[in-house]
């Protein structure tokens, strides 16, 4: 995914940051797999494809898990 600020929109529906109210984000994917991420593998969410989009402001981190896609 290209590091790209801009707006996100999740089911449609404009992303906004919960913190600073702002509409511009970058995002990157992660996958989730042991590690530093030991706890979320234990919650059954290895091998799952994490978005995170970023907001350019503020910094503040929206994870939006979903299957792998194929
Ligand atoms: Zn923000």
């Amino acid at each position: 995914m290209a590091i790209e600020v801009g707006k996100r929109y999740i089911e449609g529906k404009e992303l906004k940051c919960p913190v600073c109210g702002r509409d511009q984000f970058w995002s990157r994917h992660t996958i989730l797999q042991g590690g530093r991420l030991q706890l979320l593998f234990e919650l059954g969410w290895a091998g799952k494809n994490a978005e995170n989009h970023v907001c350019a402001s503020c910094g503040h981190v929206s994870w939006f898990l979903k299957p792998l896609k194929r």
